[in-house]
């Protein structure tokens, strides 16, 4: 046992090598990373995290900096968030709402918000790229460039977005912490995150699961293990849901076929880019559709309260 490899969502120094991974799906490096299973609540972690090495793991062409393209795909998935996002504003009786997105980039998910319902009128993105400022501004919302743990202001936010953000951080308990201290009273802080409890999570154990985003996730929880981190932050679960993992599925697929001699992936055309991922991504999603009605799903969404 190794005592400097400290579980990252519980803090048990007892876990146990899970498997090996690397990049495979934007080729930035040929090492291999390990991951670890912690013993006590399950969550599966890297360690180390290469964390003075971020400009070298999230390339320029990485997906989350591109522009949204317009695509049927794209389309779907306004409609989808722009419904999800009524649910969650529509148990506001407020005239107006405050929104902050941890990791938004330019406010895409904040517009979609907005286009959903109008009282959200403040909006804030914190987020550690540089050129997304100037994007966010231009779709009015304040920016702060930095980690959150950095960000402060008097300002308490009702609904805070942490979407696939919390398994790219080194200390998720601090960002839980941090979230807590600026929601206001009655505010949500809506999460999104892999399930590493999931089918293909074990079926592609040792094929680099795309839900590993080798080496950029670096906590993947199970719905008990993500619950026990947030009680350990003051917050309690007030909705939960698995939801589909369609672009895991697709990636790991397509690392299956690379594996095979059928496709190629490469740095300049990494995983997302591929013509395969779009239409592998529909057909995973109508599977997940069908199978999320008895199964786990290897994403899950959590609505977090005080
Ligand atoms: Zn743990």
């Amino acid at each position: 046992m190794n005592n400097s490899r400290i579980c990252p969502c519980c803090g048990s120094t007892n876990s146990e090598e899970w498997t090996k991974a690397t990049d495979r799906e934007y080729r930035t490096t040929n090492e291999e990373f390990t991951l670890y299973r912690c013993s006590e609540c399950l969550s599966i972690f890297l360690h180390p995290v290469p964390v003075h090495r971020l400009s070298e793991i999230y390339p320029s062409n990485y997906y989350s900096f591109a522009d949204q393209k317009k695509s049927f795909i794209a389309d779907i998935k306004t409609w989808l968030d722009k419904r999800f996002f009524r649910s969650l504003t529509g148990k506001f009786t407020s005239q107006s709402l405050s929104a902050l997105d941890i990791g938004g980039g330019v406010g895409w998910e904040l517009n979609v918000m907005q286009s959903a319902d109008t009282r959200v009128q403040n909006t804030m993105i914190v987020d550690l790229d540089p050129d997304a400022a100037e994007g966010a501004k231009k779709n009015g919302h304040g920016y702060f460039c930095g980690r959150i743990e950095e960000y402060s202001t008097v300002q308490k936010f009702d609904i805070i977005l942490m979407l696939n953000l919390i398994e790219h951080v080194e200390f998720p308990l601090e960002v839980l912490s941090k979230a807590r201290e600026l929601l206001s009273d009655n505010g949500i802080i809506v999460i999104k995150t892999p399930n590493c409890d999931a089918w293909d999570a074990r079926l592609f154990k040792y094929k680099n699961w795309g839900g590993f985003h080798c080496p950029r996730h670096w906590t993947l929880f199970t719905k008990e293990s993500f619950e026990l981190c947030a009680k350990k932050a003051g917050l309690n679960a007030k909705e939960f849901s698995y939801t589909q993992g369609a672009p895991f599925w697709a990636t790991s697929t397509l690392f299956f076929l690379e594996n095979m001699g059928l496709v190629s992936i490469t740095r300049e055309r990494p995983v997302v880019y591929h013509p395969l991922y779009a239409p592998l991504t529909g057909l995973f999603a109508g599977f997940d559709f069908a199978r999320g009605l008895f199964a786990k799903t290897s994403q899950m969404f959590f609505v977090l309260g005080k």
